[in-house]
């Protein structure tokens, strides 16, 4: 695979499939620019080498053509400011306006394409599109891990267009960082999975079953396995459709000498919210009335006894429902022991998404080995799957 280090951009217009994919509020202010600066180092890279640099993404989820709410002018400002040149626009991704501008492009130069997601075709991995999306680059640049799971036209299908498809370095961290955990990690390693549904991480388990010392599930997806033991799970989350699927995991991670840990106890509340009435409990004998929302003080010392002493760890999930401060407790333990165990030597790598979140907001985001910019696409490289975003990148 060719990275952006290895290659010389000189004199080259690189058209790189970037992550923009960030969240903006009523104003269409950006609200965390997480992925923004995660590029900036590529696009670096390739202007000083004395490249031209054409950016495309997608921003949320338009459903029927162009919406001003999704439209990618709302970072020109920010890029112009972080790399310090005038970023210009075109109002279109394909079409004569783009391929005006992007061949227009001298050295040192910048343009973002409007959001490709107002065309239906790039989501469905459109040829035709794809080519004229290719028009705009000398070579082509992936650095997309957030979308790198799906063949879309940019992430994917537009390699055909090119000789030169060059990883672009938040894709080339992610796999560095993923194979830490997955092939080179340090013993004693542990998981951590979190979350609601274990509908959407059966996959992800079993293949760390085979991998880890220690699993440790928290969150919604606790519940599930409580019930399937015969446990008292009152209003708590639960997968009904599961709870074989929890039995069997159970039985697999004892067959593989995996130390299998669910929490013991549980904060419960009388209601979903923030100020409802709580009391902790056996998490085997909720109340009926009652649901568990965070995991309890016995279950974060149990936790925390494994979590500081592990030198590898894969976190993805939240404990509880952390949007609730009162519910938040729980998963901050978590992120506070798993910088401790960064601290002492480990390695940890927080997938994407709401534990992402969690860590960035307690402010823990630098002490910590590697977030994940990518969710699912982390989730499934875990799971041992092949990314068409990354395989598009091979020779
Ligand atoms: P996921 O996207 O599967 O990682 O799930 C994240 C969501 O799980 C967050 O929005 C949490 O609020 C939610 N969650 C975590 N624990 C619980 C719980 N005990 N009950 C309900 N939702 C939960």
């Amino acid at each position: 695979m060719k990275t952006v280090d290895s290659y010389n951009f000189s004199g080259k217009r690189a058209l790189i499939r970037v992550d923009f994919n960030v969240p903006l509020n009523e104003k269409l202010e950006i609200t965390d620019d997480n992925r923004l600066k995660a590029a900036l180092p590529t696009i670096k890279k390739i202007l000083a080498d004395g490249g031209s640099v054409v950016l495309m993404s997608h921003l949320g989820r338009p459903k029927e053509g162009p919406e001003d709410k999704f439209s990618l002018r709302h970072v020109v400002p920010y890029l112009s400011d972080k790399l310090g040149v005038q970023v210009q626009f075109a109002g279109d991704c394909i079409g004569a306006e783009a391929s005006e501008k992007s061949s227009a492009l001298k050295s040192g130069e910048v343009l973002v394409l409007e959001n490709l997601r107002f065309y239906k075709e790039e989501t469905k991995g459109d040829v035709d599109f794809a080519k004229k999306l290719s028009v705009h680059g000398d070579v082509w640049v992936n650095d997309a891990f957030g979308t790198a799971h799906r063949a879309h036209a940019s992430t994917a299908v537009i390699a055909q267009f090119y000789d030169d498809k060059i990883c672009g370095k938040v894709i080339e961290a992610e796999l560095v960082n993923a194979e830490k955990v997955l092939k080179t990690g340090e013993k004693p390693l542990t998981a951590i999975m979190g979350g609601a549904k274990i509908g959407d991480k059966i996959l992800i388990i079993e293949n760390m079953i085979d991998k880890v010392d220690n699993l440790i599930i928290g969150g919604g997806m606790a519940y599930t396995f409580m019930k399937a033991q015969g446990g008292n799970i009152g209003q708590s989350l639960c997968q009904e459709e599961n709870l074989d699927l929890a039995l069997s995991l159970i039985e697999k991670a004892k067959n593989k000498g995996v130390n299998l840990l669910l929490p013991v106890d549980t904060m419960a509340a009388d209601s979903f919210d923030n100020d409802a009435k709580t009391k902790v409990c056996d998490i085997m004998d909720i109340p009926d009335d009652y649901q568990g929302l965070d995991i309890g003080p016995k279950s974060i010392e149990l936790f925390k006894e494994v979590v500081i002493k592990s030198k590898t760890i894969l976190w993805n999930g939240p404990m509880g429902v952390f949007e609730f401060p009162t519910f938040a407790v729980g998963t901050n333990a978590i992120a506070a022991y798993v910088v401790e165990a960064t601290e002492n030597g480990g390695f940890s790598l927080i997938g994407g998404g709401d534990s992402a979140a969690a860590v960035n907001i307690l402010g823990y985001g630098d002490q910590v080995s590697y977030i994940s910019t990518g969710g699912g696409a982390l989730l499934e490289y875990m799971e041992g799957k092949v990314l068409p975003g990354v395989a598009a990148l091979e020779q």
